[in-house]
């Protein structure tokens, strides 16, 4: 049996690098030599045994590679060919999925979620969770993922011309937040964040002021206000923030058991449109189609580029918000 070097948790908080038998790609299925795994708040969830899924797992939903087998009865994918992973497996056989909402699947896998994924050298998919990546490079292939769920959110929020928006965060998905609402026609952008090194990255991505203090921001000032922290009192806070009739998206995944306190009188008296947006639905073509046109370029949101062997040091990187820490990919 061939063997692969795949990164498992084997139970919370205890993550090794060990040999595991290369899978096989069933029918339907595509077997791909990962080149590029990036490391996702989710994955830390998964480490941190917060969120979701059962051990041991490969965790790794944000990655692309090469296809190295084939199927039986595949039909959009020849050897060789570069592609990105939309991780969210739905059954298309659910009242959800028959709805056009596939993300609440009532069936739902997710690669390196519930399935094997992409911290491993090779990782086998359904046929219909892989994308074309073209010629655009694998360290920007694996931001087809996160940016998807960017660009979901994004439209759920509905920007409009000229919109004076708040981002709140400036780690890779606030950045990400910023790259593509600057393509909806947003007229100025704040972002907050108390990592500067972030922020001089916010700065030269077209964010026109970048603040580290909430409280030096002005009440009613913006027409959409974005969260990318998960952080309650921030949340309560983008209440204040937000102007009369103008749009709250509630974008970061907080903590489960987090709660905060809202004025129901002060979402009546300003109108005000709270928006959720969970993972995303369909949207890699898009994602693929804005990175390959560089309409928005993710190559200044690689902070790391680390080994399989580094995961750990990579997931505490992160959690410590070393300065300019941006995005940990590992490379293979
Ligand atoms: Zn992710
Ligand atoms: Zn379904």
């Amino acid at each position: 049996m061939k063997m692969m070097k795949a990164l498992v948790i084997e139970r919370p908080n205890e993550a090794i690098v060990k040999e595991v038998p290369i899978p096989e790609a069933g029918k339907g299925e595509i077997r791909i030599k990962v080149q590029a795994s990036g490391i996702c708040g989710t994955d830390i969830h998964i480490y941190r045994g917060e969120y979701l899924g059962s051990y041991p797992i490969i965790p790794g939903h944000e990655f692309s590679g090469i296809v190295d087998a084939i199927g039986e009865g595949v039909t959009r994918f020849a050897l060789e060919d570069h592609v990105a992973v939309e991780p969210n497996v739905s059954c298309n056989n659910c009242s959800a999925c028959f709805s056009g909402r596939p993300n609440f699947c009532e069936n739902w896998q997710g690669v390196g979620v519930t399935l094997p994924g992409g911290f491993a050298q090779y990782v086998v998919v359904p046929e219909t969770a892989a994308f074309s990546i073209g010629t655009l490079d694998f360290a920007q292939g694996s931001f087809v993922e996160p940016l998807s769920c960017v660009l979901h959110g994004v439209q759920k929020a509905q920007v409009h011309l000229a919109d004076k928006i708040l981002i709140m965060g400036a780690g890779p998905i606030g950045i990400l937040l910023l790259k593509t609402v600057l393509t909806q026609g947003a007229s100025e952008v704040t972002q907050l964040d108390t990592n500067k090194g972030r922020l001089q990255l916010a700065k030269k991505s077209g964010a026109k002021y970048v603040e580290t203090e909430v409280n030096n921001l002005q009440n009613e000032a913006y027409d959409l206000v974005i969260d990318a922290t998960g952080v309650p009192f921030l949340l309560e806070k983008s209440l204040d923030l937000v102007r009369k009739g103008g749009t709250l998206l509630w974008f970061a995944v907080p903590k489960k058991e987090a709660s905060v306190t809202l004025s129901p009188f002060k979402i009546f008296e300003k109108g005000l449109h709270i928006v959720g947006s969970y993972t995303s639905v369909r949207n890699s073509i898009q994602a693929v189609r804005m990175l390959e046109n560089g309409k928005i370029d993710v190559s200044d949101v690689i902070s790391h580029r680390l080994s399989l062997e580094e995961f750990v040091r990579g997931i505490e990187t992160i959690e410590k918000s070393e300065e300019g820490v941006l995005k940990v990919i590992i490379t293979f």
